[in-house]
């Protein structure tokens, strides 16, 4: 952590900043939520003008991968647990849970929160049906590209039962794993549903709640709004 100097060096910025230096890929990524707009300007005119980011809006889209449309696996009205709504995989992100994390995001979101950063996400049929096992298999074969897996959306647990399955697998493999949720832990444990109940036992960190436009501003690192929690799994179980 930074607390970098103008460019003439004279004068202190007003609040402190996270620098994260990526050699390998040449990236500089900058938290910049709690920082004056003067600062940023001051930022841009040194570094030249940025990409926005966020928790599940990854600033390079290279590596995603989207699955293909497949017609024969859409089964949207009875999944199995075998299989889940996929919208998208990608790697090598740091907004999405600490250190650098392989990410899921799941297709379909029952919540549609207003401003929302990915509607897209919001449709199940904007996703494909994509087997856990495939799901698993990438995220192990770029093992070397992170620290811990992130599963977000659209919404974890409008799918509970595939994602269950999915932490199974994941955990078994002894990877970190965080997981995004637009409902609070309160209104989770409320469900009590096994699958969901499976998912808060064996979740290393849960990032609770919905996304308030209104709290965005000051969200911090990790977070669209500053209304959600991290939740550790020593305080769920
Ligand atoms: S829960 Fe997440 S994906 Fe769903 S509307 Fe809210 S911010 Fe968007």
């Amino acid at each position: 952590m930074l607390s970098p100097r103008r460019s003439d060096g004279s004068k202190r910025m007003s609040k402190e900043l996270v620098f994260v230096l990526e050699p390998d890929s040449g990236r500089v990524t900058i938290e910049i939520s709690q920082t004056a707009r003067s600062d940023i300007r001051q930022l841009e005119n040194d570094l030249g003008a940025g990409i926005n980011t966020n928790c599940a809006k990854p600033a390079v889209a290279s590596s995603d991968r989207r699955p293909t449309f497949n017609p024969d696996l859409e089964s949207f009205a009875a999944p199995d647990n075998s299989t889940l709504c996929l919208y998208r995989i990608y790697h090598n992100s740091i907004t999405d849970g600490p250190g650098r994390r392989s990410v899921i995001q799941v297709a379909g979101c029952s919540i549609r929160c207003r401003g929302c950063y990915v509607p897209q996400t919001h449709e199940r049929e904007n996703g494909s049906r994509v087997s856990i096992t495939s799901i698993v298999a990438e995220i192990l074969a770029n093992r070397a590209r992170h620290d811990g897996v992130t599963i977000l959306g659209g919404e974890p647990f409008d799918q509970p039962g595939p994602v269950a399955e999915l932490v199974s697998r994941i955990k078994h493999h002894g990877i970190h794993l965080t997981i995004y949720s637009g409902y609070t832990i309160e209104a989770l444990i409320a469900r009590k549903e096994s699958s969901v109940n499976y998912i808060l036992t064996h979740v290393d960190l849960l990032i609770d709640g919905p996304f308030v436009s209104t709290l965005a501003g000051n969200a911090g690192e990790y977070r669209g709004s500053a209304n959600q929690r991290f939740i550790g799994n020593a305080t769920i179980g």
